[in-house]
């Protein structure tokens, strides 16, 4: 039996929008203002293609006085305390709440989505969003006393979640005690200036929340400004990577959500219906505009034909047509360029010979409406397998082991979310830490919370959103008092070669080469540069690595995959055995600190004391840094594993030559990655003379690779290369700006930190949660139950 129409009223939107006379201005400073120059843009509804609304346009000006507006507030926002931030955020749940009918028909007005999500999917979630960190404010003294905010954020989302991605990002900047600027996106600015209202109403203090409209130009002011101490931003991995450019060296801190090719696996096992529908899910919700879409279904090859025939006769009763229909299935396209891309994209598909089916059914004739789309007989490198489609298109392979399946789903340069059906709870739990991706749902797709992290691996980004790991991306290390003055020493600028006595004989020559694969390797250049003491005399010479070197000290590193396998036990005895062979060796180390530095010895003795108890620190954390089993909504055991990132490239300051390597390259290979390490330019010889301590620790070959040189030329090959996860680097802002500029190629994530801010005898700031945070990425593996408990 056909569905009747169910028609949601769109008055009370349509009314609300009248009530503003059809316009809207910037929300700066708490009051509504005109946009400086005048501009002004229109919103479409896309399922009519009918004019919305106009909404200011933000320029410089605008940006400069919303960004004045949240800087005043921010300090009055932060000592309001804990409860009071907690109270303010409660209070806009409680008013998302009220009113939450405007915001989903709004919603579904201005994105075209149907308002069967809205109602019951996205507002709910915005509504459970500030509600959780409301939880957050209130616990931040406590749970994270050593933080503070980062400051003033600039906010950039895009248009799939509109309101949704707006949570996402308020509520945990403001209960971290930060003030935000935030730009919707130019298709849907609406509920976000509704969410401004409620700002207002609840009085939110002036300037704690601003809203600037307009387009990407307005975002790009957004991200050059400097007076923005944070970008977060969700959209393409294109403007992700221009952002990444754009506040290269700027000192902003920086989360990236992007986009994603998310696989969708069906083991011949798996209950065929429910992945059907779990399908249906995973694509068609929100027009498949969802950086998540399991948009990749990937099938075992002898039930195939099987799901595929289930997805034809599902696809067959979806319905596409109004949003604000209640029965309808599949919205419109949020405006004529997506539709457009999507057909270009579907019709090079069928050039490159993939066989596409769509339903009988069919789409309205007016609108940016797009009808399901299946497509068979995809080859896994082609713009179908590969590209992001963004809208409701399938695509389709097959597989025949579960070897073969991880490896096609892994055939992406993206890595946000996968989802995996089987009744094998055993395959399942096998096949989920191999996935590369943020989140992977088990028997189960599209499942979101405010208590589990959401975010991704590879090109789609960094940072997390949601639960206590995505605090992390709006706090900082409380500043503290220097316990000593990091400043760099100015080098002797001439060497003079210590001659042996005319009557003696040379010294044995003692060259370290470098240290790749557990062995030491001559430099491909074939020069030496020399290491001097703080008069200028030559202590010897280290190998002058290059681009030759850094490939292969990554591919060595690559080679060490089975360190992440190693469980922490393993790697906590390697580190305390590491520690045992250092103190056996202190003296001569300390010694020949104190010879590059010319520190006494006593200061030289206390940076090898600390470096042991760094070995410690970290070989204590091996085993011990846990995941999380987050209380999500609902009825699942949602687990967030820290996963290593894989090749991490270490570029260590120019003081403190030992202890600056190993704060950093401890927590990295406690953590079960494997590093490219760049010592002391200055001092390298405290990173040679280690080469034996690691041959005798037991350390595999290649877990730490150790490339002596240039360090910023260096560091900025490692920036560069694709097969490096994150590059690591202290030194000069000039260097940490070339690092970041160069990290965009496949969207690597980078730590950067200006040598003379770092103290690495300062036990907070030179190790501790941050180091281990910086180490790995967390996954959150959904598992949904039924919840038949009997006391
Ligand atoms: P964009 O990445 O262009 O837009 C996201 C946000 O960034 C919008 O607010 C946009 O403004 C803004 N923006 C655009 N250019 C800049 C810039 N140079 N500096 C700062 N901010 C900027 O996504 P699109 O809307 O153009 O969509 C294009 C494709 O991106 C889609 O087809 C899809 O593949 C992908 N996408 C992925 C999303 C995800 O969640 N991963 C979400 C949206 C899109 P404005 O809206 O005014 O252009």
């Amino acid at each position: 039996m056909e569905y009747g129409p169910a028609p949601e009223s769109a008055a009370p939107a349509q009314q609300w929008i009248a009530t503003h006379s059809g316009a809207f201005d910037l929300y700066i400073g708490g009051v509504w203002r005109k946009s400086v120059a005048g501009e002004t843009f229109e919103t479409f509804d896309p399922a009519t293609g009918q004019p919305l609304a106009a909404v200011a346009q933000a320029g410089a000006d605008d940006v400069e006085a919303a960004v004045e507006a949240a800087r005043g507030a921010q300090a009055a926002w932060w000592e309001l305390g804990a409860h009071g931030r907690a109270r303010y955020l409660y209070a806009l749940a409680r008013q998302v709440q009220k009113h939450s009918r405007l915001f989903a028909v709004l919603e579904a007005l201005d994105n075209g989505k149907p308002i069967r999500e809205t109602r019951d999917i996205d507002i709910p979630l915005v509504a459970r969003h500030f509600y959780h960190h409301a939880g957050w404010a209130q616990l931040m003294p406590t749970e994270m006393p050593d933080y503070q905010p980062v400051g003033v954020i600039g906010q950039i989302i895009p248009w799939n979640f509109p309101l949704l991605m707006l949570a996402w990002k308020i509520a945990p900047a403001l209960a971290m005690g930060n003030t935000v600027v935030l730009k919707p996106a130019e298709y849907t600015p609406l509920t976000a200036l509704l969410f401004a209202e409620v700002c207002a109403e609840i009085g939110l203090p002036a300037g704690v929340v601003n809203i600037l409209t307009g387009d990407g130009s307005t975002g790009a002011l957004l991200t050059q400004h400097a007076g923005i101490d944070k970008i977060a931003f969700t959209g393409s991995t294109e403007v992700g990577r221009l952002i990444r450019q754009a506040t290269a060296g700027s000192g902003k801190k920086l989360s990236l959500e992007l986009g994603g090719k998310s696989p969708f696996l069906i083991f011949d096992d798996a209950d065929l219906d429910a992945a059907v529908e779990g399908l249906v899910d995973a694509i068609w919700f929100n027009q498949g505009q969802v950086c998540c879409a399991g948009s990749r279904l990937l099938v075992q090859e002898n039930v195939a034909d099987r799901v595929y025939r289930k997805v034809r006769a599902r696809m067959e009763t979806l319905r596409v047509g109004s949003p604000l229909d209640k029965t309808t299935d599949i919205g419109a396209i949020v405006a004529p360029v997506q539709l457009e891309r999507i057909t270009s994209l579907v019709q090079q598909g069928q050039a490159e010979g993939a066989t596409l089916w769509q339903s009988a059914n069919t789409c309205p004739s007016t609108g940016c409406f797009f009808p399901p789309t299946l497509f068979t007989d995809v080859a896994p490198s082609s713009v179908l397998a590969q590209e992001e489609i963004f809208g409701p298109v399938l695509v389709s392979m097959t597989f025949r082991t579960p070897a073969e399946a991880v490896e096609l789903a892994n055939n992406t340069r993206y890595g946000l979310a996968a989802s995996v059906w089987t009744e094998n709870i055993g395959l399942a739990l096998d096949i989920a830490p191999k996935l590369k991706a943020g989140t992977v749902w088990v028997n189960s797709t599209n499942l979101f919370d405010a208590a589990s992290g959401f975010g991704g691996y590879r090109e789609s980004g960094y940072g997390r959103e949601g639960g206590r790991e995505g605090l992390w991306e709006y706090v900082k290390v409380k500043e503290r008092p220097k316990t000593r003055s990091a400043s760099i020493a100015t080098p002797k600028p001439v060497a003079k070669e210590v001659l042996p006595a005319a009557n003696a004989l040379p010294s044995i020559d003692r060259t370290p080469k470098l240290y790749i694969a557990g062995k030491q390797a001559r430099p491909d250049s074939g020069y030496s540069i020399p290491v001097l003491d703080p008069q200028g005399n030559v202590l010897g010479h280290v190998g002058e690595g290059t681009r030759k070197d850094i490939r292969n000290a990554v591919e060595a590193a690559r080679g060490a995959g089975s360190w992440a396998k190693s469980n922490g036990h393993l790697r906590a005895q390697i580190l305390y055995y590491l520690a045992e062979n250092l103190a056996y060796r202190s003296t001569e180390f300390a010694a020949q600190i104190a010879r590059m530095t010319g520190q006494n010895h006593a200061t030289a003795m206390q940076e090898v004391d600390l470096c042991l108890e760094r070995c410690y620190f970290y070989a204590a954390w091996a085993d011990k840094y846990d995941g999380a089993v987050h209380q999500t909504a609902g009825r699942n055991v949602t687990l967030a594993m820290n996963e290593p990132l894989g090749v991490i490239g270490i570029a260590c300051p120019t003081e403190s030559p030992l202890l600056g390597l190993l704060s950093l390259v401890l927590p990295a290979i406690a953590m079960g990655n494997a590093t490219v390490v760049l010592p002391s330019e200055r001092y390298p010889l405290a990173a040679t003379d280690l080469y034996q301590v690691l041959e005798t620790s037991d350390l595999p070959g290649g877990v730490i690779n150790i490339v002596t040189g240039k360090r910023d030329s260096l560091a900025e090959i490692l920036a560069q290369h694709d097969e490096v996860a994150s590059v690591w680097y202290v030194g000069t802002p000039e260097g940490g700006k070339r690092v970041e500029h160069a990290s965009t190629g496949n969207m690597k994530r980078t730590w950067v930190q200006d040598e003379t801010q770092c103290d690495w005898r300062d036990s907070v700031v030179g190790q501790g949660a941050e180091f281990l945070r910086q180490a790995t990425q967390v996954k959150n593996i959904w598992i949904p139950y039924t919840d038949e408990v009997s006391w």
